[in-house]
């Protein structure tokens, strides 16, 4: 009997923590990361290999990657190699996780952390890639008052001054998040939906929860970032910073800020989506104030 190749997506509006949560995810000892695959595809196998200059997270150019040199390789020995072709992404998926399983034992499983939804679409018509989706998102407050800050350093004119208010980035939040829900729930894909928040704050158990609906067995061994196991050619593997690696750090400049609060009130059905969406499986998220405050803690 063969089983279907399997992949793990990991989906999220852009800056919702998925750089961050999807190293977490690889840190058990039956996934690997492999970037957003969507997007390594789309360039087509040549243009990696021939590429000595984008380096896998592994350190190494596609060309020499342990993954990435067979799995492309793979791809140009049966002619998937023009992304123009019909059927190139699905054929070229198979591929890949062929080779992903070839290389790694049949337990493993790789995630593809993919930007956009063309990737989930094409898996969801495959039908015969077991996919499973995690839906991350970021409590809207957090995302909005980051969003809004990155907007006014960039200094943007005329009509994308609108990329610098609160009100928008809450709207544009909530109807980007109920969009992706919905394409979610039209393809059919099983998929979770996690809080970005209460897996910085309760991140055992948030992964738990998801290594649970991913049918992985228990961890291991606790998370360090540093364990994760990924071969990212394209995207952020986070690869520049030594210090990050270890621990999720969470950027809590928001609780400061209160730029969100007017529209907050304006748009009570954000914040009841926020609610419901970010903290549903994690409420109250943690009443022990020691979790967010450390230096609150024990100081015995
Ligand atoms: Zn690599």
């Amino acid at each position: 009997m063969t089983q279907n190749p399997a992949v793990i997506c990991l989906t999220s509006l852009s800056h919702s923590g998925s750089t961050v949560f999807s190293m977490a995810l690889a840190c058990h000892q039956n996934t690997v990361s492999l970037g957003e695959v969507y997007q390594v595809l789309r360039e087509g196998p040549e243009y990696w290999l021939n590429a000595n200059d984008k380096i896998c997270s592994c350190g190494q150019p596609a060309a020499k990657c342990d993954y990435w040199g067979p799995a492309l390789r793979k791809l140009i020995e049966q002619k998937v190699t023009s992304p123009s072709t019909d059927g190139y992404f699905e054929q070229a998926y198979h591929l890949l996780l062929d080779e992903f399983r070839h290389l790694y034992s049949p337990q493993m499983q790789a995630i593809d952390t993919s930007k956009g939804v063309k990737h989930l679409k094409l898996l969801a018509d495959s039908g015969n890639i077991d996919t499973r989706v995690v839906f991350l998102i970021r409590d809207v407050r957090s995302y909005s008052c980051s969003q809004t800050r990155l907007a006014r350093s960039e200094n943007r004119k005329g009509f994308k001054k609108v990329k610098g208010h609160h009100w928008y980035q809450m709207l544009r939040w909530l109807i980007d998040n109920k969009k992706r829900e919905s394409l979610l729930s039209s393809l059919a894909l099983p998929y979770t939906t996690t809080g970005y928040e209460p897996f910085c704050f309760e991140k055992e158990s948030v992964l738990a929860d998801t290594f649970a609906f991913l049918d992985l067995p228990s961890r291991s061994s606790s998370a360090n970032l540093a364990e994760s196991k990924h071969h990212v050619l394209f995207g952020n593997p986070m690869r520049n910073c030594e210090s990050r690696k270890q621990k999720v750090h969470y950027d809590s400049r928001w609780f400061n800020e209160t730029g969100y609060l007017t529209p907050a009130a304006m748009f009570p059905f954000v914040m009841q989506y926020n609610k419901a969406k970010v903290y549903r499986a994690h409420e109250p998220i943690n009443n022990d104030v020691t979790a967010l405050f450390p230096e609150f803690g024990a100081h015995s």
